[in-house]
């Protein structure tokens, strides 16, 4: 429950748009532990359109989620120590994804985290602090490149891997709501799975980009420090305000270092990452945030597979990004 009432102020993104008399049809629900909404142009088959996109994502929420016990992936991670166990072809794609990502930020970004975030219970009823032999063993062997795969077979090497794909499935999911919605032949939409945004095409009935509006960490919803001007693209931001506890005077926060065991501590307060894929975005966002500003730029120059752009907000409250033409002025 208390992880439901905290997601609800958790949708931080915000669009502004003018349907200049068109009319758009949109759908919010409550899914993968947030709000979604999907908005589209209105048409005879819109209404099925939205159907079909919600329907998705309830598949793909039983098969990614590590918080349902009934889930694909739960159900994976109770055997796949003891031994390699086949996967249907949609947790396969994206473990195999999540796997890439981890090697390319040498774990920044770790999906075998799945221990760790258990053990923290960051937003959930049991959040604690965890006793430092408790962290120790939760971090001992942990490493995506104990996750083994085998055709369509996923084993462990060690007891303590357990997947945890939450950085990356709302990313992955919008990816394949997109593809979904390209199919249907519709030019121009917006999706926000819980922050995770992707605007589709142009600004509805117009000529325009997207503006997306990236909230001020702490503050009121409606505050916005930095507007973006994009289209065709997602924008996800992780940040170290959106699900914490406080214990003695300190916050203890959702995005965790799996070398250290510890939620990540630096001067980044969020990172908002803007790339074409948004399972690449999602999971790069909290990458980010552990490997700190000066490591992130250096893996954004060096980086060819995908167009990456970020936006980093700092404790002070200052801002740095990638790309100054993206921001609103
Ligand atoms: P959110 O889903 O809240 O928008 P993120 O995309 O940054 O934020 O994902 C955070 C979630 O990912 C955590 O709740 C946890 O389940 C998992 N996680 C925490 N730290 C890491 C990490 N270093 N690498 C991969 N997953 C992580
Ligand atoms: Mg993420």
């Amino acid at each position: 429950m208390k992880f439901f009432l905290k997601n609800i102020f958790f949708v931080f993104c915000c669009f502004t748009f003018f349907s200049c008399g068109k009319e758009t049809v949109s759908r919010t629900e409550f899914l993968i532990g947030t709000f979604c909404t999907i908005k589209i142009p209105k048409s005879k088959s819109a209404d099925f359109i939205l159907d079909e996109c919600f329907e998705k994502i309830k598949t793909l929420e039983y098969i990614f989620s590590a918080n349902d016990f009934n889930s694909e992936l739960s159900k994976l991670n109770e055997v796949a120590f003891k031994k390699p166990t086949e996967v249907s072809n949609e947790l396969l794609d994206l473990i195999i994804l999540a796997k890439k990502i981890a090697e390319k930020t040498d774990g920044a970004f770790e999906p075998a985290i799945g221990n760790l975030v258990k053990l923290w219970g960051i937003g959930f009823e049991n959040e604690n602090l965890p006793s430092e032999v408790k962290i120790k063993k939760a971090i001992e062997d942990l490493s995506y490149k104990n996750i083994l795969i085998d055709g369509n077979k996923i084993s462990f090497t060690n007891e303590n891997i357990k997947i945890d794909l939450g950085a990356i499935a709302k990313g992955h999911i919008t990816d394949l709501i997109v593809k979904l919605l390209k199919e249907k032949k519709v030019e121009s939409a917006s999706i926000n799975l819980g922050g995770n945004i992707y605007v589709l095409g142009k600004k509805f009935f117009t000529d325009d980009n997207w503006r997306i509006g990236l909230r001020k960490p702490y503050e009121d919803l409606n505050s916005y420090e930095l507007v973006l001007s994009v289209n065709n693209t997602s924008v996800v931001t992780s940040g170290i305000y959106e699900r914490y506890f406080e214990k003695d005077g300190t916050k203890y926060h959702h995005i965790l270092d799996s070398k250290t065991g510890y939620p990540v501590r630096n001067n980044l307060v969020s990172v908002s990452v803007v790339c074409e894929s948004s399972a690449y975005a999602d999971a790069l966002a909290t990458a980010f945030l552990v490997m700190g500003y000066e490591k992130s730029i250096h893996f954004i120059k060096n980086f060819s597979e995908k167009k990456i752009d970020a936006v980093f907000i700092f404790s002070d409250n200052s801002y740095k990004t990638t790309n100054k033409s993206l921001l609103v002025k």
